[in-house]
């Protein structure tokens, strides 16, 4: 009895899934009762023939709801154990031979949506990970300009061997922490896409020479020999002035920073289709194991040396973007103790 119940629930159930065929199956069979009708002419062998038409129809309506039903499912458990996270590779997904590309859509799929989870997973790293930087950098400089203030106040204002010496290092913190917000405005603006950029031919000479002359005073403060060496006349290379401009401040500012005797110069070597820009230093340079890392944000090879020099370590996370949204890549040669070089090309 239970038996039979279940046989027939299942007939049901194959019957019902079959159902999507059934408009195909009354079209067919209405066409050959209506042929049958007009040959045959006996009417027990017609009514016969047409009981056993139902008959098989029925078998193999139940045969063909009993095949769909069945992929079906095998589909659904698919679906279930893509969402139960039971698979590990694509090719732990499969399906029956006849749905061999819908087994491939399926696994592409699975791979594409396993893809963009590591991808999304990376970024929330990066975002905590900056956070956590974005917060360590700038509790460095309050804390200490709270800790003169706090000072001064606790009486030291009174005390002229120090005073003057405290306010000038708390002037100093309040000019690394407005670095530091600008240069956090600035690469937000830029990797949010919100930088505009706009680009034209300019003089190179005269952009270099306008940067140099701004520069000097920086270079002289330290004693350093700030040279340009200018490229052939009227060479015009094509870019944004106004970013590039970051980008060559922040270079010839690091280049300046980072030696400590010498001269830091600006070179132009005219390539075919590119204008190669060099800016060379004598300064302290940068170890092999770090050299790959100091575009990244916050990276710096002496942190205590950066922060003193009133370093945010986004520079160079600046210049990256910048010299990339031209199309263009940065590159460093280097050598402890002896400078380094960065150069990046633009177009002609
Ligand atoms: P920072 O604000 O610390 O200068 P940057 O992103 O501009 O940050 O540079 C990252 C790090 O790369 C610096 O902390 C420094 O260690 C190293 N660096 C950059 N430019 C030079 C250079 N011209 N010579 C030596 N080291 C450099």
């Amino acid at each position: 009895m239970v038996i039979a119940s279940r046989v027939w629930n299942e007939i049901k159930a194959n019957l019902s899934s079959a159902k999507v065929y059934l408009k195909e199956f009354l079209f067919f069979n209405t066409i050959l009762i209506f042929i049958l009708f007009f040959l045959i002419e006996t009417k027990i062998i017609l009514s016969t023939l047409i009981f056993l038409i139902l008959f098989f129809n029925l078998v193999f309506l139940n045969a063909i709801g009993y095949k769909r039903n069945k992929e079906l499912n095998a589909i659904k458990s698919v679906i279930s154990g893509i969402r139960r996270n039971i698979f590990n590779l694509p090719e732990d997904i499969k399906l029956s031979y006849n749905l061999h590309s819908l087994q491939e859509e399926i696994q592409q799929m699975f791979e594409k949506e396993r893809s963009d989870i590591e991808y999304l997973k990376k970024l929330e790293r990066i975002r905590t990970e900056f956070l956590a930087n974005v917060s360590h950098e700038l509790r460095t400089p309050i804390f200490a300009i709270q800790g003169y203030i706090e000072t001064l106040l606790d009486g030291a204002i009174n005390d002229d061997r120090v005073n003057k010496n405290f306010l000038d290092k708390a002037n100093q913190h309040t000019i690394n922490l407005s670095n530091l917000l600008n240069d956090l405005i600035d690469i937000s603006m830029i990797e949010s896409g919100e930088m505009r950029m706009s680009y034209r031919y300019f003089n190179i000479n005269d952009y270099i020479n306008q940067i140099i002359q701004e520069m000097m005073p920086l270079a002289k403060e330290k004693k350093i020999e700030l040279i340009y060496h200018p490229a052939g006349e009227g060479l015009q290379l094509f870019g944004d002035k106004a970013r590039l401009k970051q980008a060559f401040v922040n270079l010839i500012t690091n280049a300046i920073k980072y030696t400590e005797q010498g001269k830091v110069e600006v070179l132009i070597e005219e390539e075919q289709k590119h204008g190669k820009i060099i800016i060379r230093d004598t300064g302290i340079g940068i170890p092999p194991e770090d050299i790959n890392r100091i575009f990244e944000r916050f990276y710096r090879v002496d942190k205590a040396r950066s922060r003193d020099i009133g370093g945010t370590g986004l520079g160079l996370a600046i210049v990256k973007h910048i010299i990339e949204a031209h199309n263009s890549k940065i590159e460093v040669k280097s050598e402890l103790g002896v400078g380094s070089e960065f150069s990046f090309r633009l177009k002609k």
